[in-house]
């Protein structure tokens, strides 16, 4: 008897068995996908693990409904990358494969199907079962699959189902079905008649009786000597005072050609870079150095500081290893980010760049899918957020990771919770390739491992075309509060430099972190904020118990009602966000467009490109936002930027709090001065001594680097030790309370590592369910894989305790 083992697309750990004939055993392989029943009615896309004949003890095995696949859709290095995934993470296998595949290739009974409003189905196209399937979508906009089979009285209509997504009759209800065209902008050019030398000359003839037209047409001339870029109509009317109609009319006359743009495609800085991409001498050292450092190290870091020109380098070295055939993988933090980057790497490999992210349709998605695992020209660049990661890559040769210091590259949830990074590190091991870690401001951990010469590291310390890193200001908020030189939140300082750059054409970004939504305590007077005495975190106001509480150890005093530094009783928790600055810039510069980025904003699909766009285009002036500007932007026209309040972020309550602040600051500082003159960042604080607002005003991300260390060693955090948190939730306060600290209890009687909680956490409470967390610190030198065993025999045991059943538990290994 032949059977297969099957990954269900389930949070589960466990793989199945079924049992297949005689002629499936011929043809079924590693890698494959079958339809199969589970449960008393349910039907699921399994992906086959293995081919055996040991029959299972526990149960007896069910056949499966229906092979899917001619071929094996999954790799068996991809399929062992999820195995080490779900171990080192500590989560099911299912969980990984149902995180990696596009949802439109793991059909199951409950999956909701819709059909297509407008789109035109020739019936003669049409098999008969497809007919009967698009026939009753036609009386119901959607339906189940489980229905669809039982209107079609079968079972085995997986397959036919996906022929019809493939063709594009019907889709999955989840699915987004709006893409974004980035805008077009409108430019204009003298007409090629008037290109010659005495153009100007012939021009003025031509309009010698049209005075309106020579104004614009002398203004033209004007901007292009002096700026040497492409000319906006809007620029052109606005530097010369004409209304739209006489460029019209100038167009018309054939004086004039207009042409339209997409933002990103325009080379702005008037060089000719299509297709051949010339590095500074400082880019062509560190390329130089990055290839030396890949004869030793899998891994390399590049430490570029901010405009240095990192993805110029990545271009380069892709290009050498794309003449080997090989391919790549580049991943950003964001997907919101994608869209800059794909312009920028389709100017030098064209069609060679796939883009993998879920905001594209299935169709797209299971496309990229396909042409990685073949291995075709057309994916042989995957960009692509975390989730491109558990592509079918045939022979993967690069992959880079950009911004690699970003959390975002940690996944919370659902499982699998993987930091993309470090599982991109394990993939190239597999696939013998190479990994390039960039960032401007790395993370502890990897600087640390480039430091012990586990990785490579390569600094580029200047930035390109030699501009000057941004100068710092800093403004003491203590001082203008005392001298009332506050309006709302700006200093008198901050709004003469926005004045100033406004006056002169130029943009600026303001940046206020509203990202702690837990507010702390904090002294109007003193800008003091009470700390734990064990963690050197800040302490969490919750409001319900009128409580200043520690989130690593649950040290917690009552709610102070006089500051402890200065006795002040202006205390405050009330912090402020993005809208309010929005607010207050209203008044401060009616004239000045505005627009604000922060989560409120950028919620609908595209709103953050749509934003990024307008700035680009130049039609905001001014934009406010949280940390989606710290993200690696490019914006050449930004010559400030305005730091609204540094200090909340320090106080963050967090071990990472003050890394997070320097890379935070460095990073949004960095959006100024990127094209030719020095930007400026201002930064308000009321610790203008503290050690971070001090490295990050000198640019001393080593001293950062080394303080930090320092403090990781002596309170146990990551790099020296690894941390893995389990987080329990339930509806019941006290059942909680009581089955969280049977779990810490269990684990400090059977591991021997610090282990700390139960904490109650500052938003204890999420839909109705209490929270509380567990955290373990594991020393950076202690076998993982023992303590992990030790650690899941506890779950287990956890989840045969009758009373604690119901409550949920996560783990989440090397916690960001
Ligand atoms: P980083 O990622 O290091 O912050 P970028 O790669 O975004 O920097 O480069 C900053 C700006 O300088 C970009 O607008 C980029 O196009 C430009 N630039 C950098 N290097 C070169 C080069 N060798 N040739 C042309 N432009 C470059
Ligand atoms: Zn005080
Ligand atoms: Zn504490």
């Amino acid at each position: 008897m032949h059977f297969i083992e099957v990954i269900l697309p389930l949070s589960l750990a466990k793989t199945f068995t079924y049992r297949i004939s005689e002629a499936e055993y011929h043809f079924i392989k590693k890698g494959m996908r079958v339809a199969v029943p589970f449960g008393k009615s349910k039907i699921y896309t399994g992906l086959v693990l293995d081919v055996h004949e040991n029959a299972p003890t526990l149960y007896e095995a069910k056949e499966i409904h229906q092979i899917l696949d001619e071929k094996p859709i999954a790799t068996e290095i991809q399929i062992k990358h999820w195995l080490w995934v779900a171990d080192y993470y500590m989560c099911g296998i299912g969980d990984v494969y149902r995180g990696a595949f596009p949802s439109g290739l793991l059909l199951e009974s409950e999956t909701i199907i819709s059909h297509k409003p407008d789109v035109a189905v020739n019936d003669s196209e049409l098999s008969d079962d497809e007919f009967l399937i698009y026939e009753a979508l036609q009386h119901q906009s959607s339906l189940k699959v489980q229905e669809i089979a039982s209107i079609l009285n079968r079972k085995n209509i997986l397959p036919i189902l996906q022929k019809l997504i493939a063709k594009d009759i019907i889709f999955l209800e989840e699915e987004i079905k709006e893409t974004y065209k980035p805008k077009l902008v409108r430019y204009v050019r003298l007409h090629s008649k008037y290109e010659s030398g005495s153009g100007l000359e012939e021009l003025l003839m031509v309009l010698k009786n049209a005075n309106k037209q020579k104004e614009i047409v002398l203004t033209y001339f004007q901007i292009s000597a002096s700026e040497k870029k492409p000319i906006t109509v809007k620029k052109l009317i606005e530097a010369s005072n004409a209304g739209s109609a006489v460029v019209k009319s100038l167009i018309e006359k054939e004086i004039f050609e207009e042409y339209f743009l997409q933002q990103d495609r325009v080379l702005f800085k008037g060089e000719k870079s299509e297709n051949e991409l010339k590095l500074s001498e400082a880019q062509e050292n560190a390329f130089n150095e990055i290839k030396d450092k890949f004869t030793q190290k899998e891994v390399c870091l590049l430490h570029g500081v901010t405009s240095s020109g990192k993805t110029e380098i990545y271009i380069k070295l892709i290009e050498e290893y794309l003449q080997t055939g090989r391919q790549v993988l580049y991943l950003l933090p964001e997907i919101a980010l994608t869209t800059q980057l794909v312009f920028r790497l389709r100017l030098y490999f064209g069609d060679k760049v796939a883009v993998f992210h879920s905001k594209y349709s299935n169709n797209e998605r299971v496309e990229v899918w396909k042409q990685t695992l073949e291995n075709l020209p057309k994916a042989q660049i995957v960009i692509g957020a975390r989730s491109a990661l558990f592509l079918p890559f045939n022979d993967l040769g690069l992959l880079i990771v950009d911004e690699e210091h970003e959390q975002t590259f940690k996944q919370t949830d659902p499982a699998p919770r993987f930091h993309a990074r470090d599982a991109a590190i394990v993939l190239a091991n597999f696939h013998k390739a190479k990994v390039l870690l960039g960032s401007a401001t790395p993370s502890i951990e990897t600087y640390f491992n480039a430091q012990t010469d586990k990785y490579g590291l390569v600094t580029l310390s200047e930035r390109y075309k030699n501009v000057r890193l941004p100068e710092v200001v800093l403004v003491d908020l203590k001082d203008k509060h005392f001298r009332k030189r506050m309006t709302g939140h700006f200093s008198d300082f901050l709004i003469e430099e926005i004045a100033e750059a406004l006056s002169l054409g130029e943009q600026v970004i303001l940046f206020q972190n509203r990202r702690g939504y837990s507010p702390v305590m904090e002294c109007l007077r003193c800008g003091h904020v009470p700390h734990c005495q064990q963690c050197d975190v800040s302490l969490t106001y919750h409001k319900h118990k009128n409580q200043l509480r520690c989130h690593y150890c649950g040290y917690s005093i009552a709610k102070p009602t006089n500051c402890h530094n200065c006795s002040s009783i202006d205390m405050t928790t009330k912090g402020f966000g993005t809208e309010q600055i929005e607010q207050e810039l209203l008044t401060l510069f009616p004239k000045a467009k505005t627009a604000r980025m922060d989560q409120d904003t950028t919620r609908g699909k595209f709103g953050f490109e749509k934003i990024i766009d307008n700035f680009k285009n130049r039609e905001i002036d001014i934009l406010v936002g949280t940390q989606m500007l710290a993200k690696g932007l490019d914006f050449e026209n930004v010559s400030l930027v305005g730091i609204m309040n540094a200090d909340n972020m320090l106080h963050h309550p967090d071990f990472r709090a003050f890394e997070r602040s320097f890379q935070m600051m460095t990073q949004v500082a960095g959006r100024a001065g990127r094209s030719e003159k020095q930007g400026k960042a201002v930064i308000q604080t009321y610790n203008p001594n503290h050690n971070t607002i001090q490295q990050v005003t000198n640019h001393n991300y080593i001293g950062m680097y080394k303080e930090q260390l320092y403090d990781r060693q002596i309170y146990k955090y990551p790099p020296y030790f690894r941390i893995i948190k389990l987080t329990l939730k339930h509806r019941e306060y006290d059942k909680l309370k009581e089955g969280s600290m049977w779990m810490y209890k269990v684990l400090s009687q059977n591991l021997n590592l610090p282990v700390l909680g139960p904490e109650e956490p500052a938003i204890n409470r999420i839909r109705n369910e209490y929270i509380r967390a567990i955290l373990i610190k594991i020393p950076q030198n202690m076998p993982l894989g023992s303590t992990k065993k030790t650690i899941q025999k506890m779950l287990n045991s956890f989840e045969t305790v009758a009373q604690y059943r119901a409550i949920k538990l996560t783990v989440n290994v090397d916690f960001y």
